[in-house]
C-alpha cells in the first residue's frame, strides 16, 4: 500500500477540494494542518481559487469568451461525468480502508468540480440562448421593415416560419418577392437555398434560389409563380449543389401556408 501520509499527491488533490469548500471535515483538518508549511499547496489553493473566480465571472459576464466554454466542455468530458453528483463518501468504509477513502474522496472532489463546472456551463448556455433570442428578435424587426417596402396595393403577404429563422413571401399577381431573416448563412460553394411553391394539387415547383450571406435580411425580387391562385404553401429548403433539384428531399427550413 502506498503510504497515505507521505504522498504529497494527496495534498494536491485536497487543495482542489479545499478551494471548492468540498472537503469532508476530517480531510479539511488534514489539509489545514499541512497548508501553513507548504508553499506548493498555498500556490495551488490560490491558483484553484483564481480559476473558480474566473468561472464565476464568466458565468455572469455578458460575452464570455468561447475559449472558456470550450475549456469547460473539455473539463466535463475529461472528468467523465455529465453532472451526476457522487454519493457521499462513507466514513465507516473510510476508517477501515484509508486508501480506499483517498480514492473515493478524490472521486468526490472531481465530482464536485465537474458539477460546479457544469453549473457554470449551463449558465453560459442560458446566456447564449438569451442572446440568440435577442438576435432573432432583431432579425424579425429588420425583416418587418424590409417587408413594408415590398408590400404594394393588391399584394399578399405569406409568412414562413421555422426554428432557424423567418421569411416572408410577398405575392403580387404572378410576381413574387421574398425576404428572409435569421436563416444561417450557407456555403456558397456547395449549397443553396431554394424557395418552393406547393400547389393545391400537391405539386411542388422551385420558384427561385438564393444565398444567405450574412445576418442581415436577404431580399429576392422578380420571382414568378405560374398560377398564384393555385399556390397552397411556400417552403424553403437548403439543397446540396448550386441548383434547385427537380425534387427536394431536404427538410423545410421555413414554411407557411398561403
Ligand atoms: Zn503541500
Amino acid at each position: 500500500m502506498t503510504s497515505y501520509d507521505t504522498t504529497h499527491e494527496m495534498y494536491e488533490e485536497l487543495a482542489v477540494g479545499h478551494a471548492l469548500s468540498a472537503l469532508e471535515p476530517e480531510d479539511e483538518q488534514v489539509f489545514l494542518r499541512h497548508l501553513p508549511g507548504c508553499a506548493a499547496c498555498a500556490a495551488a489553493v490560490s491558483e484553484h481559487s483564481e480559476t473558480l473566480t474566473h468561472l464565476a465571472y464568466a458565468a455572469v459576464s455578458d460575452s464570455p469568451p468561447a475559449s472558456i466554454l470550450e475549456g469547460i466542455r473539455a473539463g466535463v468530458a475529461e472528468s467523465g461525468r455529465s453532472g451526476a453528483f457522487p454519493a457521499p463518501v462513507s466514513l465507516d468504509a473510510a476508517r477501515t480502508r484509508r486508501r480506499d477513502k483517498t480514492v473515493r474522496a478524490t472521486t468526490a472532489i472531481l465530482g464536485a468540480a465537474a458539477s460546479l463546472i457544469l453549473v457554470a456551463a449551463l449558465v453560459l448556455m442560458n446566456r447564449g440562448l438569451q442572446s440568440k433570442a435577442d438576435q432573432q428578435q432583431q432579425a424579425t424587426d429588420k425583416l418587418n421593415l424590409v417587408v413594408k417596402t415590398l408590400l404594394v396595393d393588391g399584394s399578399r403577404e405569406v409568412k414562413l416560419t421555422g426554428s432557424a429563422g423567418k421569411a416572408v413571401v410577398v405575392v403580387n399577381g404572378s410576381k413574387v418577392s421574398f425576404a428572409a431573416a435569421g436563416l444561417p448563412t450557407n456555403d456558397r460553394s456547395s449549397s443553396i437555398y431554394v424557395l418552393w411553391a406547393k400547389s393545391v394539387s400537391g405539386g411542388v415547383n422551385a420558384v427561385g434560389t438564393f444565398d444567405i450571406r450574412s445576418g442581415e435580411p436577404t431580399v429576392v425580387n422578380d420571382l414568378k409563380v405560374g398560377n398564384p391562385n393555385e399556390v397552397a404553401a411556400f417552403i424553403v429548403t437548403k439543397e446540396r449543389g448550386r441548383q434547385a433539384p427537380a425534387l427536394s428531399t431536404q427538410p423545410a427550413v421555413v414554411e407557411g401556408s398561403v
